[in-house]
């Protein structure tokens, strides 16, 4: 008892900033160099931060920030979606719900509506833990993130699916931040879904995550195009590509289904942890990628 309180002792004095333009937040982690952290809704660093697992000296609270709050569709471009805007901001999106239903299937299980009022889809991101329930959606539907840092010049888009480093870790320099979500436009002809294994529906992170996205032909027999995006399975997000491979050109009938949502499974990366084995894992790896192809199939 005495030891789980020591763990969770009182944070040192900390300085908080609150800038009102992304300009300054940059200029604020130029300043700070490593000492700053940024954070938004704060549902994931706080606990991490009483935890001593960071300590920075100084915050940097993006919530304030306009340019980062913002959910914008354009039919050639597709959907962004600022950083900051909230978990609950995108599960009310009209253009989320008719476009991108695949992600609303994350958002709508994610943690509690209180939560999800203060939690951000960019936070979730640049968390970086494998389970991350907005990653296996992100990843299937081909989103980039733009990144901004210091000097305009070197302005970048990453793909989601290039953005996790690690457990902890992505491709962001210190004083870099990530301002936008971009997603492409949706196919007609696309089909989608997300399961979410957890023992508790909600409140809790997934035991395995599984996506799946495909386009058939015109005819909607053959898959023109498919990924399959597994969370909580690697130490990373991934894509299981020889299971895509096993589907790509073909029609989808039940035996193909089985050899890829095998596949996936032989392609995950599982450890065994409180949530669950590596072996429970990756069973249930192939149960939910061969759910989740006939979930889509049944959209059609
Ligand atoms: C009770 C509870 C239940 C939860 N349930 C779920 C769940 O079901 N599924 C799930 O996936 N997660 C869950 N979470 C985790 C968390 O709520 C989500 O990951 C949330 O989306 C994090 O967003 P945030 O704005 O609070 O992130 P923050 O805590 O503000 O930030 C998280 C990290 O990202 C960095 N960061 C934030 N924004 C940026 C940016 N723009 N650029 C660069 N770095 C940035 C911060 O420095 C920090 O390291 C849960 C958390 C709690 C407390």
């Amino acid at each position: 008892m005495g030891k789980a309180l020591g763990r969770l002792r009182r944070l040192p004095e900390i300085e908080c900033f609150f800038p009102k333009t992304m300009g300054e937040a940059l200029s604020l982690l130029k300043r700070y160099n490593g000492k700053a952290r940024v954070f938004t809704g704060g549902t994931d660093l706080l606990p991490k931060m009483k935890r001593r697992e960071v300590v920075p000296r100084y915050l940097i609270g993006l919530n304030g920030i306009p340019d980062l709050t913002f959910i914008k569709y354009e039919k050639e471009k597709g959907l962004r979606i600022g950083t900051a805007t909230t978990l609950n901001e995108i599960l009310e999106s009209s253009i989320v719900h008719r476009r991108y239903p695949i992600l609303l299937e994350a958002v709508s299980q994610m943690a509690s509506t209180q939560v999800r009022n203060v939690g951000t889809i960019g936070g979730n991101l640049c968390n970086a833990v494998p389970s991350a329930d907005t990653a296996p959606p992100l990843i299937v539907l081909g989103a980039q993130l733009k990144i901004v840092g210091p000097n305009p010049r070197k302005e970048r888009r990453v793909l989601v699916e290039d953005f996790f480093k690690g457990p902890d870790r992505t491709v962001l320099d210190s004083n870099e931040l990530v301002s936008e979500i971009q997603i492409p436009p949706p196919s007609s002809k696309a089909y989608g879904t997300y399961i979410k294994h957890t023992l508790r529906r909600e409140m809790d992170l997934a035991i395995v995550g599984v996506a799946v996205w495909f386009v058939l032909d015109s005819k909607k027999n053959i898959c023109k195009d498919v990924k399959i995006a597994l969370g909580a399975v690697a130490p990373i997000p991934m894509r299981a590509k020889k299971a895509e491979a096993i589907l790509r050109g073909k029609p989808l009938d039940e035996d193909l289904i089985e050899s890829a949502a095998t596949m996936a499974s032989e392609e995950s990366k599982p450890i065994d942890d409180i949530r669950g084995s590596a072996e429970y894992r990756r069973e249930m790896v192939k149960v939910l990628t061969k759910r989740a192809i006939q979930q889509s199939l049944e959209k059609i």
